[in-house]
């Protein structure tokens, strides 16, 4: 068998990144006021998070802030066991690790991120979960560490 070489080479790379208004918006109340706000539709009310500036449904320009909770619905999910350079550390994330597009209450669309769990056997989908935050924000959504499952049944 043939052993790979490896290079270890860390590269440090400063970038500020560029968002709209509306991703403004909401990583600034995600870091200053804890709160996930998505943008509601004034056509079909369909309410996006994250906040996108264009209804997908009916190309209506979306400018009306709504609250969302950080507990959910898992709409989809899976056990990752490929390991990755987490962007939000630049550190190898441990595996496995679970992912899910989670449907936020109050929010028609799924937010992509990590599960508590990673064991497919106690994840299904429609689970309720909930948020686990950080005690320090910094206005990313790694903010919240992962999902956790509800214990009361909703
Ligand atoms: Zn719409």
């Amino acid at each position: 068998m043939t052993e790979l070489l490896r290079v270890p080479h860390t590269m440090t790379l400063a970038w500020r990144y560029g968002t709209s208004w509306y991703f403004a918006e909401f990583i600034r109340a995600l870091r200053d006021e804890r709160r996930l706000l998505g943008l509601r539709c004034p056509a079909c009310r369909r309410v996006y998070l994250p906040p996108r500036p264009v209804c997908g449904n009916c190309y209506a320009e979306l400018r009306e802030w709504v609250e969302v909770k950080d507990s959910g619905t898992i709409r989809a999910f899976t056990i990752v066991h490929t390991p990755i350079i987490d962007p939000t550390s630049g550190q190898l994330r441990p595996t496995p690790y679970g992912m899910a597009l989670i449907q936020l209450d109050g929010a028609d669309t799924t937010l992509n991120h990590y599960l508590a769990e990673n064991d497919p056997s106690q994840l299904q989908i429609g689970m309720r979960v909930q948020a686990v935050w950080r005690k320090e924000r910094s206005g990313m959504l790694s903010d919240i560490v992962h999902f956790v499952a509800m214990n009361n049944e909703q």
